[in-house]
């Protein structure tokens, strides 16, 4: 009967996320049934760290100051899928019997989606020029694979606040493996995103960036990476590579 009322809660909450305009319509649903999976199962034992990844990321992405242009959008389907879905996965592992290591999955993979949007966030307002990777050459701020010390002190800040929500709500998961999880996870995010993610420069004003249409409207020619590889598909990687990590650290310890 809780496991009913959870699912309605989520229902409602992403409702409600929908008409603060953080979510649209398909992002929306998308939130619907990946908090409904994740509170069906667990409660508030994956509800709470779900709501510190959500509420933190949201605020975060509202601070003042540099924002490398970038508008206050509304997250999409595309985007919710993107942080949520192995989170999502991982739920329905738990309520299929998976026991602790698929919460260690659940909670990797919302340390790793938390670790990433609190390195953008911080990175591109307070981290300077990122080198790519940490140590190649210096890129705009926000550029997908810039790392700088900023940026990866608040990702990793980001995946130990996931870890330590998870161990407080009961998840039954210590705190070290999903923070080792969250971590490997931004690494994998950085090293994807400076490497083999699409990559297009704007033949017009020379601007580059992740998406084919540039700034200034003009379609921008693929200069690095693979067509496929957007910042969704590398936001779905990073989080499975949180979530395998801390499944693995936390089979290790057990
Ligand atoms: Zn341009």
């Amino acid at each position: 009967m809780a496991a009913l009322w959870y699912t309605v809660g989520a229902i409602a909450g992403a409702g409600a996320t929908w008409r603060l305009g953080w979510l649209d319509r398909t992002g929306a649903a998308a939130a619907a049934i990946v908090g409904a999976l994740i509170l069906g199962s667990t409660g508030s034992a994956g509800g709470v760290p779900l709501a510190v990844f959500f509420v933190t990321s949201t605020l975060l992405g509202r601070l003042p100051g540099r924002g490398g242009g970038r508008r206050h959008a509304a997250r999409s389907a595309s985007q919710v899928i993107a942080n949520g879905g192995v989170a999502a996965c991982a739920a329905a592992g738990i309520a299929l019997g998976g026991g602790g290591g698929m919460a260690a999955a659940l909670a990797g993979s919302l340390a790793a989606a938390t670790a990433d949007t609190w390195a953008t966030e911080v990175g591109t307002r307070y981290g300077g020029r990122p080198r790519r990777l940490g140590f190649g050459p210096q890129l705009a701020p926000g550029a997908s694979g810039g790392v700088s010390l900023q940026g990866t002190g608040a990702g990793v800040a980001g995946a130990a606040c996931i870890a330590l929500a998870g161990a407080a709500a009961g998840l039954g998961v210590g705190a070290w493996p999903v923070a080792i999880g969250g971590t490997a996870g931004l690494l994998a995010d950085s090293v994807l995103g400076g490497t083999l993610q699409a990559l297009y420069r704007c033949p017009a004003c020379g601007g580059q960036g992740d998406v084919p249409r540039d700034a200034c409207g003009v379609r921008g020619v693929r200069v690095r990476g693979w067509p496929w590889l957007d910042n969704d598909a590398v936001n779905l990687a990073a989080t499975l590579a949180g979530a395998a990590a801390a499944l693995c650290v936390h089979a290790f310890r057990h």
